[in-house]
């Protein structure tokens, strides 16, 4: 298979607008979870590069459980991003829900995000994988590893590898946390696929406080970086306010990645 490790010697770095997400390095991805306007996608954006973001994730299609919640900006949501990318050089990593969305989404983008609702929409992942952009492919939230790398398969299929895995959590009976973040999911998945992993501990925990203590396992488990929701008024967030990392938070978390151990 295309993203198994048997054919492939080298672990891939893949290189989202110029920043690095492999092997040799440790990506720290922020920004709002949501793009809601202008003001607030800067702000978060300051936010995210002042803590030593290299990368900016926000959401203009918003994929929610509930129809009546905010669904995003569309398109205009995608030119903020990139006037907010102009202004910080933060290359943009942003999700799309359509396979007819992916040519519009690509054209603004830096990546292409692959929610974990649409993990296993085939038509989509073909879609993402014929567009040239780097795909940053989450978890399905109840699939397995096997299925999650079967996903990956349907996007390097189409002639891209350019391809991160991002674990995000799983259904489980647990209910403390909005999802289980499966972190040995970060090691099996290291083992049998040469791409490479990072971990959305803001999705996962779907609670502030977790972020840190589960950005820190993800750096002890060997994730190739974290992708974490920050805002700057949490309160009055249109979409998981109770899980956004706020400047302090940030600080915290920026002096975790800063003491990252030896890279193996
Ligand atoms: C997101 O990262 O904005 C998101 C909706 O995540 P997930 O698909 O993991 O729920």
């Amino acid at each position: 298979k295309l993203v198994s490790r048997e054919h492939h010697e080298r672990m891939t770095t893949v290189r989202v607008g110029g920043v690095p997400i492999g092997p040799d390095t440790f990506t720290l991805i922020a920004g709002p979870c949501a793009v809601e306007d202008p003001e607030q996608t800067l702000e978060a954006a300051e936010m995210a590069k002042a803590a030593g973001a290299t990368l900016l994730r926000g959401g203009a299609y918003k994929p929610r459980t509930s129809p009546y919640a905010f669904q995003g900006l569309g398109e205009t949501g995608l030119k903020i991003l990139a006037d907010v990318r102009e202004a910080t050089g933060l290359p943009v990593v942003t999700e799309v829900v359509d396979a007819h969305d992916v040519e519009l989404v690509a054209s603004y983008a830096d990546m292409l995000q692959v929610g974990t609702r649409n993990m296993a929409n085939f038509a989509l992942l073909q879609a993402v994988g014929s567009v040239g952009k780097p795909v940053m492919l989450k978890r399905g939230m109840s699939a397995t590893i096997e299925e999650w790398l079967s996903a990956a398969e349907y996007v390097a299929q189409r002639g891209n590898l350019d391809i991160v895995l991002c674990e995000r959590g799983i259904r489980t009976f647990e209910k403390a946390t909005r999802n289980t973040l499966d972190i040995s999911a970060v090691a099996v998945a290291h083992g049998l696929s040469h791409l490479p992993v990072v971990v959305d501990p803001s999705h996962s925990g779907g609670r502030r406080d977790l972020v840190l203590p589960l950005s820190r396992a993800a750096i002890a488990v060997g994730a190739d970086g974290i992708i974490v929701d920050v805002h700057p008024h949490p309160e009055q967030a249109l979409c998981d306010g109770p899980q956004a990392l706020v400047d302090g938070d940030l600080r915290a978390l920026a002096a975790a990645v800063r003491q990252l151990p030896p890279l193996l």
